[in-house]
């Protein structure tokens, strides 16, 4: 590991000066993304900021919304039981990540910035755009199992891996984001960018700014809802896909569907199509199928992962199902 120069804060004004003293640095929250990317070598900080002691930690709760604190950790989210009770598909989500060690340190925002798990993204040895921009993709021909199907690019085919980010999208979520010259709140919807001819840029952020909390509307809409994983082992283990769900009943019709997947898009894949198919529907078998036949329209399947075309339609039908049953 190359040697750094770590550097703590403890309140956020002094977070932003330092990072604004050091470019290039690189914040650190729970650690569980930098420290694995700077022991690979994909990371090589000169500078790191401690962000732990910021007072970014609370969770605060009204009739209207639920603000989390970007250093409350994934843990904490998923068993608040204001979250669990009127946001379920985000505390399911959370629950569903990683492992109970890795989801006591990991925190929200560390969550939102996380890296794909491309596996030749991890590996200096391989080629890849993300990393080394011009330097070719080893995924295209090699192992794309995991790899995504919506929002690829010439350039770039990984998954954005975050289970939080799927539910947040389909949340109406906004990130809170702060730099020496003010805040600016982004929705998540418009937060990530699909890789297009620049991998390398995921996300909206400026050099200098911290993710300082989240913010979640929280009424009554938001309960109906589920987050359903479908991975190769129940725990520990990140999603082949999954798929953010929730309804809104006026009786037994849908006045208005969320509906998010995840482990198949390039970012967090919202899909307003299949919102709109369910809406003024009855919650019934051919009005989910229309909605998942929707919700993978425009997808590019390659050799190894076009099974997870079908998988998609099916949990997008199990998790519409399971938040009727639920109600
Ligand atoms: C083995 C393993 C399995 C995992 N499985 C899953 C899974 O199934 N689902 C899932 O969703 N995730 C999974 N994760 C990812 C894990 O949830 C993330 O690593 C974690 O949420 C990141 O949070 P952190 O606080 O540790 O971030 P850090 O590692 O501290 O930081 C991550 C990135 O965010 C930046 N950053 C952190 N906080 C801020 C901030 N407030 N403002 C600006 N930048 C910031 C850092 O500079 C860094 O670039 C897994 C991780 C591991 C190691
Ligand atoms: S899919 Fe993206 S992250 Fe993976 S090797 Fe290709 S360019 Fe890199």
């Amino acid at each position: 590991m190359q040697a750094f120069e770590l550097l703590s804060a403890e309140r956020t004004a002094d977070a932003l000066r330092l990072m604004a003293q050091h470019e290039g640095a690189t914040v650190i929250a729970g650690g569980t993304t930098v420290i694995d990317l700077m022991k690979c070598g994909v990371t090589v900080p000169r500078v790191l900021i401690d962000i732990t002691r910021l007072p970014l930690a609370a969770i605060e709760v009204d009739e209207k919304r639920i603000r989390i604190g970007a250093l409350v950790s994934n843990s904490a989210v998923a068993f608040d039981k204001d979250v669990a009770h009127r946001l379920p598909m985000l505390s399911k989500a959370f629950l569903s990540g990683a492992s109970g060690q890795l989801r006591n340190m990991a925190t929200v925002g560390g969550n939102l910035l996380q890296r794909t798990r491309c596996p030749y993204f991890r590996d200096p040895a391989s080629q890849c755009n993300k990393r080394n921009p011009g330097a070719g993709c080893d995924a295209f021909e090699g192992v794309h199992r995991g790899h995504a199907i919506l929002g690829t690019s010439e350039q770039c085919i990984a998954t954005h891996p975050s289970d939080a980010a799927v539910a947040l999208i389909a949340l109406d979520a906004i990130v809170e984001v702060s730099s020496p010259g003010g805040m600016r709140r982004i929705p998540v919807e418009e937060f990530y960018l699909v890789p297009n001819h620049t991998p390398a840029l995921e996300n909206v952020m400026l050099p200098g700014e911290l993710i300082t909390a989240l913010e979640i509307p929280a009424g009554p809409a938001q309960r109906n809802a589920t987050y359903l994983k479908v991975r190769d082992r129940s725990s520990y283990e990140f999603a082949l896909v999954s798929v953010a769900a929730g309804l809104e009943f006026d009786g037994d019709t849908i006045v208005r569907a969320r509906l998010a997947l995840g482990g198949v898009g390039t970012i967090p894949w919202r899909v307003r199509a299949a919102e709109e198919a369910l809406a003024g529907k009855k919650a019934d078998a051919d009005a989910f199928r229309a909605a998942a036949a929707a919700a993978v329209e425009g997808a590019i399947p390659r050799r190894d992962n076009a099974f997870k075309v079908e998988l998609a339609k099916r949990a997008v039908v199990r998790a519409l199902e399971t938040v009727v049953r639920e109600r």
